[in-house]
């Protein structure tokens, strides 16, 4: 156990006395984050807490500051390489706990709905409410595996579409506390990048707005975006989607495998065969052998066409950066 059982007792303690009972008896201890990411890598987490509103984030931070125990807080850790020695402090998971979805017209345009939902709903349960509702505007979004608040943090997308062309509003925590809404002019998105990413903050639920469309053109769309997927990814092996952020002018895929690193393992980490953008866990890979394979393929990729690879997944824990969200 790497944090002291008397921080433990006054972390649960402090969430009692905010009135936190449940969420109190429910923070786990030593949590194996493998189970938690889609990579299926990670050591343990000190503490573990699935809030299910805002109140309850609000509480486990409050009580991590004055604690001075550091933070961190995930979705679906589907855009995740969490350190083998896992992860220093609390880890706030937001989950189906945090799922909830809403809809009602639009009372100014008869042609849209607006759709109300919590950030741990996942987006491929968001994606199947559209196409069942006959709402069109995510059908790119139906094979993106993250949360609603991770794909806001980083603006998630896929063939020409992204989250910003949906996304009317987001209600945050900010980093001092605060319950904000921000309208979508506010939020800052860019290419995988959004006001989150710079200025930190929580995401806790957003407004979508979604145009009537006919269902079956919808499902269609859906099944011609899961066809490409599985043509072209290694979706039966764990990863984390594409590992680095497109350069531009350039497709990453094409570089790597220009760098003849296709199939190329460091332990049981492997430049995917499929698509070389994508790096895939064999098996029993370790954060570390993913770790150093990304970097062999960063310094092959700047040695032969000087293009520094971004990292579009990041690495969170001990030895990787520091969990304070
Ligand atoms: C097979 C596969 C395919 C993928 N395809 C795509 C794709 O086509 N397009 C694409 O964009 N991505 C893709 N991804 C990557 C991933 O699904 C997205 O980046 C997704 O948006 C991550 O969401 P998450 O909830 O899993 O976030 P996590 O992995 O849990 O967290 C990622 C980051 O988001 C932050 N975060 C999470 N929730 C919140 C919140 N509520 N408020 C503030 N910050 C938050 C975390 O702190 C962390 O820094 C793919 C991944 C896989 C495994």
């Amino acid at each position: 156990m790497n944090v002291d059982e008397k921080i433990i007792e006054a972390f649960r303690n402090a969430l009692r006395e905010a009135g936190k009972v449940e969420l109190a008896e429910s923070v786990r201890v030593d949590e194996i984050m493998k189970s938690h990411t889609s990579f299926r890598v990670g050591g343990p987490a000190d503490l573990f807490a699935e809030p299910k509103d805002t109140e309850e984030i609000t509480a486990l931070i409050s009580a991590a500051k004055a604690l001075l125990i550091p933070f961190f807080l995930m979705g679906n850790g589907s855009n995740l390489v969490i350190s083998d020695e896992g992860i220093e402090g609390l880890v706030i998971h937001l989950g189906e706990k945090f799922s909830h979805i809403e809809s009602k017209p639009d009372p100014n345009d008869p042609e849209k709905e607006l759709v109300r939902v919590t950030a741990g709903t996942l987006l491929t349960r968001l994606s199947s409410f559209a196409t069942r509702s006959g709402l069109t505007g995510l059908e790119f979004a139906s094979g993106i595996p993250g949360s609603v608040g991770g794909a806001v943090f980083m603006n998630a997308g896929a063939y020409d579409h992204d989250m910003s062309e949906v996304v009317e509003e987001v209600t945050c925590i900010t980093k001092d506390g605060q319950v904000k809404t921000f309208g979508k002019e506010e939020l800052d998105f860019s290419y995988r990048n959004s006001i989150f990413m710079k200025e930190g903050g929580i995401v806790t639920e957003a407004l979508l707005s979604l145009s009537r469309g006919d269902t079956e053109e919808i499902s269609a769309k859906v099944r011609e975006y899961t066809e490409k997927r599985t043509k072209s990814q290694p979706l039966n092996f764990p990863s984390a989607g594409s590992m680095f952020k497109r350069p531009v002018g350039h497709y990453t895929g094409a570089l790597i495998e220009q760098c003849g690193l296709k199939g190329t393992c460091v332990g049981g980490a492997q430049v995917s065969e499929k698509h070389a953008g994508f790096v895939i866990n064999k098996g029993e890979a370790t954060a570390s052998d993913i770790d150093g394979l990304v970097k062999k393929i960063q310094s092959e990729v700047k040695a032969k066409f000087d293009v520094d690879l971004e990292r579009e997944v990041r690495f969170i824990g001990r030895g990787f950066s520091s969990p304070n969200t």
